[in-house]
């Protein structure tokens, strides 16, 4: 398994990581099966925020004795009303439900308190400029959240939280399918047909990648839900690029994008988590997602890298995704002392290529690499 930085948290996060959304309903013994599955491959990374008592209870149980070992984001304002799951505000709601999470997932601690579904300027303004923020940074300066997030579907309202400075994670939709869209699309629309019928040509929005090289900025880290669409991406009639991807080629895609520390995949049980572990072998083909684009007349932005690196190797072993991307966060974002940092720590700069083209033969998007080294290397002086 690999492991990668959460924003500047300071946490090592597996970049497979578990949504426990599907097992909402399971037993006791599928959910144990499940945990011992993400256990054995590494996976120390787990999304809950239902607020039903029994799956909270079920992975207190399956997690006993082992709850160090992972990284348990639990959601602030996701509760029960009249048994059914509600978005609340509310203070005193979301305390009891905290404290519920925290006996029935048997801790003192959650490491990411994410403040749930955060997606219009009206949601932005019922936490930010309220109590509720306050709440919420109360529970990490007294340690019962080490971390705060938030969770959003909307990249415009995303980049307004990550520029908070307050928020440490964010998690974020992300799939080929929903980078489609406007970034104006409500969640009830991405979930329906209809939406995509107006994506052609396909082009990705701009502004997604805007928020997504934020978060590198500023050291928000992303964690990622809804990477197979909700399934539609994996079945040929629903996805709007007419064929079915694999579960491998949408965590890929996810992976790629600047920020995305781990994806985390709803299985349903502990053969379904394997199948998502599988990811760590999977051949670079099998990963492959150029073809989404390629395939169905879709348009990147214009000479926009996908810091997918299919155009690898170099000869001066430079890593072309990260350089790109460095280069592209310093030039819409300012200069950063933190940019020029993870820059500097790089194997080989833009400074280092020797112009052979070697990448831009293999580069399935057409990016002109070597003139984005050259940017590199003059925006960055080496
Ligand atoms: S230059 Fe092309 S192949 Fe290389 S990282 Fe960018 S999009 Fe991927
Ligand atoms: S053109 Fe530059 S970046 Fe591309 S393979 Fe050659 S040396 Fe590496």
């Amino acid at each position: 398994m690999q492991y990668r930085e959460l924003g500047k948290t300071g946490m090592m996060v597996s970049r497979v990581g578990l949504g426990g959304e599907n097992v909402t309903k399971a037993s006791y013994e599928i959910t144990r099966d499940l945990v011992n599955a993400a256990d054995e491959g590494g996976l120390n990374i787990i999304d809950a925020f239902m607020p039903q008592p029994e799956v909270r209870s079920h992975f207190g149980q399956a997690l006993d004795g082992r709850r160090e070992r992972f990284i348990i984001q639990g959601h602030l304002g996701s509760i029960l009303k009249n048994g059914q799951y509600f978005r609340t505000r509310e203070v005193r709601d979301s305390e009891e439900y905290l404290k519920d999470f925290l006996t029935r997932f048997r801790t003192d601690y959650i490491d990411v308190g994410v403040i749930h579904y955060v997606d219009t300027d009206e949601d932005f303004d019922k936490v930010f400029s309220t109590e509720f923020i306050t709440f919420a940074q109360k529970l990490k300066q007294d340690g019962v959240i080490r971390a705060l997030g938030v969770s959003s579907h909307n990249p415009i309202t995303a980049k307004k939280i990550a520029e908070t400075g307050i928020i440490d994670v964010i998690l974020f939709s992300i799939n080929p399918a929903y980078d489609l869209l406007p970034v104006e699309t409500t969640v009830g629309e991405y979930m329906s047909g209809k939406a995509y019928a107006d994506t052609k040509p396909m082009i990705l929005d701009p502004r997604r990648g805007e928020f997504y090289r934020t978060c590198v900025e500023r050291g928000v880290g992303i964690t990622v839900m809804k990477t197979f669409a909700a399934g539609r991406l994996l079945n040929a009639e629903s996805s709007p690029f007419g064929y079915a991807l694999t579960p491998h080629q949408c965590m890929s895609y996810a992976l790629d994008r600047p920020g995305v520390a781990s994806v985390l995949v709803g299985a349903r049980t502990a053969e379904e988590m394997r199948a998502s572990l599988a990811y760590e072998e999977a051949t670079p083909e099998e990963k492959d997602y150029s073809k989404i684009f390629l395939h169905s007349g879709g348009e990147l932005e214009q000479n926009r890298c996908m810091y997918c690196n299919h155009c690898l190797p170099c000869p001066k072993n430079i890593d072309v995704a990260d350089v790109t991307k460095y280069a592209d966060i310093l030039e819409e974002t300012g200069d950063s002392d933190s940019i020029r940092a993870h820059y500097a720590a790089l194997n080989a700069h833009g400074s280092d290529c020797i112009n052979c083209g070697a990448c831009e033969k293999r580069c399935p998007f057409q990016v002109p690499v070597r003139k984005n080294m050259a940017k590199a290397a003059k925006l960055f002086g080496y």
